[in-house]
């Protein structure tokens, strides 16, 4: 492709992008797609020759954008957002352009400096613990997801707890790891990949709130210990996937503390909410932590994969992921005054995501993040009133930002029903979840463009379904 063709099929691509975010409100948010209906509209063999551009943006229209859900919708209320921005997909399209692989900082300077100086600015965005400073012994990097990072935290603490021992040998079975019943699954699914064996993780009990019981965690160190096992990390969680119930990381810490274990804490969603002082209030305790992560991929405005992982000690984590071998050695490296971010997470190559950010925090700046993210939660505490006062409906649980777990008083059957009949029609996604044994209805507030309309709307389509028949006797 030649550089003016590049420009020209790269003005139609971004005009296609804007008409898609002008419109996207007005397609069904759940794909209607039917299983292997979007491989059926493929062509067997790939071509022999090159085709135009036109061609493949024309198929990307008809056969492509009927099977995609719309996360970027105002109306997708479903999970936990993965919202966008202009800012962020422009970002994302430099970053392509440079086409650059930040592996060491040798590689591209840029890319790694930029990185670090972007999650020192989130420090102080987000009143994080200064003990996460790149200034001091700890610092920020990139993931690609919320899994990674608590992937390379459980690594970093099996390395710190066993001297380097693990890496060297292998795990010994004795190390014992503690989340709560609530954690997202990618905390089990780190223990199995980093070698520790799933029994070694305790699932510890909730409160009434969902939220970790620290008594439980406790009794359950103590016991390990007693029984000549080796407790040697936690997973707190701000804001769980579930019912974005809140740990309480305070006694938590304490007896992290007492009993030298690592704390991670996963703010996955609810990290951003830190942008706003009115809700600083949930990370209370967060300086107890070893690591921490949350996703700006989810509700920083800035599209999916980004997520930010902090470390008290860096040093931990580079000598548990560390590696040299002789071809990635040079001068910059040796000097010992760089990142080489390679040492901090999984993968060797890496993307130059902080540029996306970059430009979305430069574009809203703070007063602008805030503003939306403020926005956000009151649409949601909103949305949580109306519900209260509608006899029909009960809240699970005060939402303590922008997740609403409701539930119609008819039971789990009326519940599925209402659900399946919401998504087939279209106009709003939600999800569901079980909590207490009973079947709940989620509405996440987060997307970039939604506004009071959109979650006033909702409402009425959910109560009109609830009232249609099929949904109302599915007793
Ligand atoms: N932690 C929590 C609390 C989550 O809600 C999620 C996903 O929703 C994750 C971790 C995993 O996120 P990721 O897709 O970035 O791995």
């Amino acid at each position: 492709m030649s550089a003016d063709e590049f420009r020209r099929h790269g003005r139609a691509v971004i005009d296609y992008i804007a008409d898609y975010l002008e419109r996207v409100e007005s397609l069904p948010v759940l794909s209607r797609a039917t299983p292997g209906e979007v491989r059926a509209a493929l062509p067997a063999a790939p071509p022999l020759e090159g085709e135009s551009f036109e061609a493949i943006l024309a198929d990307v229209d008809r056969i492509i954008l009927p099977g995609l859900t719309h996360w970027q919708s105002p109306n997708f209320f479903a999970y936990f957002p993965a919202n966008a921005s202009g800012p962020s997909i422009l970002g994302e399209l430099l970053s392509a352009g440079f086409g650059v692989q930040g592996m060491l900082w040798a590689t591209s300077p840029a890319c790694t400096e930029l990185e670090t100086h972007v999650l020192d600015w989130l420090i102080e965005m987000l009143a994080l613990p200064e003990a996460f400073s790149s200034r001091g012994a700890g610092g920020g990097v990139l993931q690609d997801t919320a899994s990674s990072a608590a992937l390379c935290a459980l690594i970093a603490a099996r390395e710190r707890t066993t001297a380097g021992r693990s890496n060297d040998a292998g795990c010994d079975g004795r190390l014992i790891a503690y989340a709560s019943t609530q954690t997202h699954s990618s905390v089990e699914k780190g223990v199995k990949i980093a070698g520790l064996g799933r029994r070694q993780l305790r699932s510890i009990a909730v409160d009434e709130r969902f939220a970790l019981d620290p008594a439980a965690l406790a009794r359950q160190v103590d016991a390990d210990r007693r029984a000549g096992l080796v407790p040697f990390f936690v997973c707190a969680t701000l804001g769980t996937t579930s019912s974005h119930a809140m740990d309480p990381l305070e006694p938590i810490g304490e007896v992290c503390r007492a009993a030298g274990l690592w704390l991670h804490v996963d703010a996955a969603m609810a990290g951003s909410a830190a942008i706003s002082p009115r809700f600083r209030h949930l990370q209370a305790g967060l300086d107890q932590a070893d690591s921490y992560s949350f996703n700006p991929h989810k509700w920083m405005f800035t599209n999916f994969d980004c997520s930010a992982l902090y470390v008290r000690d860096r040093s931990s984590l580079i000598q548990a992921l560390g590696i040299l071998p002789e071809y990635l050695k040079n001068a910059a490296s040796d000097s010992g005054a760089v990142f080489d971010y390679r040492d901090w997470q999984i993968p060797l190559g890496r993307r130059f995501r902080a540029l996306k950010l970059w430009f979305v925090i430069r574009h809203y700046g703070v007063a602008g993040l805030r503003h939306h993210i403020e926005q956000h939660v009151d649409l949601a505490q909103a949305f949580a009133r109306w519900v209260q006062a509608c006899p029909d409906f009960e809240l699970v649980m005060p939402p303590p930002l922008n997740l609403v777990c409701f539930r119609h008083r008819g039971g789990d059957a009326v519940n599925r029903a209402l659900l399946a009949r919401l998504n087939a029609a279209g106009e709003i996604y939600l999800t569901h979840t079980v909590l207490a044994g009973r079947h709940t209805l989620r509405l996440s507030v987060g997307q970039t463009m939604t506004e009071e309309r959109h979650v006033r709307r909702a409402w009425e389509i959910i109560q009109a379904a609830a009232a249609e028949p099929g949904v109302r006797e599915a007793h």
